[in-house]
């Protein structure tokens, strides 16, 4: 899918004041228009990470950049999380989770979308994976989120970014929706200044300064700041 400037627009107004639960929504609604809300619940975090990656190098990546910045434990220096553009996210082995615990099974579906907007204080949902299982056990508990990471390890991906000052290294959660959002964030406010800026320059709308072709409306921006 090719992502016009007008989408993205409305991609970041319909999340820029929720939490991380509605710019997934936001994002998801673009990217999979033939799936109603209940649907994109019910896509899986790993899922919809993946697909996350895969338009954020496709829409955005411009090869190696700077993703997010780690602070190194040790002398606190800040680093860089840099990936390669043909960084993946692992794939998923099964989509269904069996936790073998103190003589029983229990099966759990993976954790999805629409559990994100159930988090507390207290932490992630679990019990709406499986309501009947045991999950104030916290051996349980421990026992489950090992399957669910060996089902889907793209659920809870750890990036070690080695500090160039100090050699220490620094874990860094991989966030495909934050890296995402951060790109449409800031080409939604670049659009906007360029909209504000031909409009101040030419009196051109929003609707024909969003008409024009990319390089063209750059060329414009550029004559006149
Ligand atoms: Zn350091």
């Amino acid at each position: 899918m090719a992502l016009r400037d007008a989408d993205l627009i409305r991609i970041f107004e319909a999340g820029e004041t929720g939490g991380a639960a509605a710019k997934a929504d936001a994002l998801l609604a673009a990217l999979c228009p033939e799936l109603d809300g209940k649907a994109r619940g019910e896509i899986s975090l790993g899922d919809r990470d993946r697909l996350f990656w895969s338009f954020k190098t496709e829409w955005f990546s411009r090869g190696t950049q700077m993703l997010a910045k780690v602070k190194c434990q040790s002398c606190e220096e800040w680093n860089s999380l840099d990936l390669g553009a043909d960084f993946v996210l692992p794939a998923k082995t099964s989509d269904e989770v069996k936790v073998t615990f103190a003589g029983e099974d229990w099966n759990l579906r993976l954790p999805a979308q629409a559990d994100l907007s159930q988090v507390t204080p207290d932490g992630f949902p679990y019990y709406r994976l499986n309501p009947q299982a045991p999950w104030d056990d916290p051996e349980f508990r421990d026992a489950a989120e090992a399957a669910i990471e060996a089902a889907d390890p793209a659920i809870d991906v750890v990036i070690d970014v080695q500090c160039p000052e100090c050699g220490a290294t620094t874990p860094c959660a991989f966030d495909a929706l934050s890296f995402l959002w951060s790109d449409v964030e800031a080409r939604a406010l670049r659009v906007f200044s360029d909209i504000a800026t031909l409009a101040r320059a030419f009196g051109w709308s929003e609707s024909e300064t969003l008409g024009l072709t990319a390089r063209r409306r750059a060329r414009y921006v550029e004559m006149v700041s």
